[in-house]
């Protein structure tokens, strides 16, 4: 959605102490006496998030929990409970609706997550679908995208690009890695790559009033970028940078203790692409120099 309608939104709702973080992060913080509650939501539009007849609608029931619980990961919440809202096609709402729910519960028994409810709507429209996300913060606190300093290190978690040929579909929620990576106390800010790597970067540039220059030469590209760029005629490093839909972590890592980053876990790698910096923007290093750097990769023509 566009910067302008969030924050237009952000400052037109009103304000309550409980909510301690509101609109413009990964995730809303609401206070609770014992851990605060992380809450999230996300919809998946058919033409739009999925193909339904190339994906089956189970596939789109596992990808719709994914990417909430992406979220709660990207600020180290440990998942409790998904509410789902389904806009079902009148032609075959039964049988669709079955089916998402069924890859919705697999999903959910795969990352122990309770479903606590749901609406169904059946209409003349496409397959329409929306989760609710919830869970619980640790008791260190959350990672927010607000919180990178000049200095620190930007990483990244797998290997980015080329997700639409079939990674927007079956990945893995990085809640693993957050668990692991939250207690050692290294990561200052996080976000998941959703909008892809150079626009949710920037997002956590603004979030955090500072800027990023990124190593081209260090950024991490996966097999699927390599196979894209046979056939879009972009490279398969700007497909790193501007495809969307990774759900990785990305994450800004104390300089002082980078030591304490491990080279991978259970086999995903964590790789340092560059720093933080205090001039404003997106800037990249390569051979070359130093340039701005365009978040979607490549200008659009
Ligand atoms: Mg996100």
């Amino acid at each position: 959605m566009e910067h302008g309608f969030i924050a237009w939104a952000k400052q037109r709702a009103m304000r309550l102490p409980k909510v301690k973080l509101g609109i413009g992060d990964d995730c809303a913080l609401i206070a609770s006496d014992g851990s605060d509650w992380v809450v999230t939501t996300d919809s998946l539009c058919e033409g739009t998030h999925f193909i339904l007849d190339e994906c089956g609608p189970q596939a789109v029931g596992r990808k719709l929990v994914g990417v909430n619980l992406s979220d709660l990961a990207s600020m180290a919440a440990s998942p409790v409970a998904v509410f789902l809202s389904l806009c079902l096609p009148r032609k075959s709402a039964d049988l669709i609706g079955a089916e998402i729910y069924e890859g919705v519960c697999q999903a959910c028994e795969k990352y122990n997550v309770a479903i606590g409810g749901g609406d169904t709507n059946v209409w003349d429209g496409p397959l329409v679908v929306h989760l609710t996300a919830v869970g619980t913060a640790s008791q260190a606190g959350c990672w927010l995208r607000s919180g990178a300093n000049p200095g620190d290190k930007i990483v990244v978690s797998g290997r980015l690009g080329g997700s639409l040929l079939g990674k927007h579909l079956e990945f893995e929620p990085r809640l693993h890695l957050a668990k692991a990576l939250h207690p050692l106390g290294i990561v200052q800010a996080a976000t998941d790559i959703s909008d892809g790597l150079g626009v949710d970067l920037l997002n956590m540039t603004v979030a955090s009033r500072c800027g990023a220059e990124v190593d081209l030469d260090l950024i991490p590209i996966s097999d699927a970028a390599v196979e894209r760029s046979k056939t879009t005629g972009h490279t398969a490093l700007e497909h790193a940078i501007g495809d969307g839909e990774d759900f990785e972590l990305l994450m800004a890592v104390d300089p002082s203790r980078i030591d304490l980053l491990p080279k991978s876990i259970d086999g995903v790698p964590l790789t340092v692409i560059g720093t933080f910096v205090s001039r404003t923007g997106l800037w990249s290093r390569s051979k070359g120099g130093v340039m701005q750097m365009q978040p979607r990769g490549y200008v659009h023509g």
